[in-house]
C-alpha cells in the first residue's frame, strides 16, 4: 500500500514537473509575479505589411498554442506588456495570470519591445529599430520603477530572457547593464 502510495506521488510529481517546467512549486502555489523578463520581437516595426504590436503578437502567439483562460477571458498573448518604437505601453495578459514566454520561468511578468536588437540575426539592421530607441527605454524604465514597487521586486530579479533560457532574446543591442545601474541607482 506505502509502495503505492509512493509510486502515486512520483508520477504526480513527475507530471507537474512537465506540465509546469522546473519551478513547479511555485507555478502551483502562485502568489504573484517572482521577476521580470524582458523579450525582443526579433521583428522589425512591421511584419507582412502589418504593424506589429500587442494585437498582431497574440495572433501568433494563438497559433503557437499559448492561449489561455483568466477569470472568465481568454488571453492569446504571452506577455504581459508590450511597447512599441514610438515608446507606447499595450497590454498583454494581466499581471496575475501566468505567463507564456520563458519556460520554468512564467511566473515572471513578460515584457517585449517590438524591434530585432541581435546583431547575430539583424547584422545590418534590415529590421528596423534594431536597438531600443529612447521613447521604448523611458516607457520601459518607468514600468519597472511601478512593478517594482507594486510587488516589491529587486533590480536582481529583472532579466533578459537569454539570462534564463538558451536564446539570444532579447539581443546584445539592448543595454541590460545600463538598465540595471539606472534601476539600482535610480538614473
Ligand atoms: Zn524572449
Amino acid at each position: 500500500m506505502a509502495l503505492l502510495a509512493a509510486a502515486v506521488l512520483i508520477v504526480a510529481v513527475g507530471g507537474l514537473s512537465m506540465r509546469l517546467g522546473p519551478r513547479w512549486p511555485r507555478r502551483l502555489f502562485f502568489r504573484g509575479p517572482a521577476g521580470i523578463v524582458i523579450h525582443h520581437t526579433a521583428t522589425g516595426a512591421r511584419v507582412e505589411g502589418h504593424v506589429v504590436d500587442a494585437e498582431r503578437i497574440a495572433r501568433w502567439h494563438e497559433q503557437r498554442g499559448f492561449s489561455a483562460e483568466y477569470r472568465g477571458e481568454v488571453y492569446h498573448i504571452g506577455y504581459h506588456y508590450v511597447i512599441l518604437p514610438d515608446g507606447t505601453l499595450q497590454r498583454g495578459r494581466p499581471d496575475w495570470m501566468m505567463g507564456a514566454h520563458t519556460y520554468g520561468y512564467n511566473d515572471y511578468l513578460g515584457i517585449c519591445l517590438v524591434g530585432n536588437f541581435d546583431s547575430q540575426s539583424n547584422p545590418d539592421g534590415a529590421q528596423q529599430p534594431s536597438r531600443p530607441t529612447p521613447a521604448q527605454m523611458a516607457t520601459l524604465k518607468s514600468l519597472l520603477r511601478d512593478l517594482m514597487t507594486k510587488y516589491r521586486l529587486r533590480p536582481e530579479d529583472i532579466h533578459e530572457h537569454g539570462e534564463l533560457g538558451a536564446t539570444a532574446c532579447p539581443g546584445d543591442r539592448f543595454p541590460m547593464d545600463e538598465l540595471r545601474r539606472a534601476l539600482a541607482g535610480g538614473g
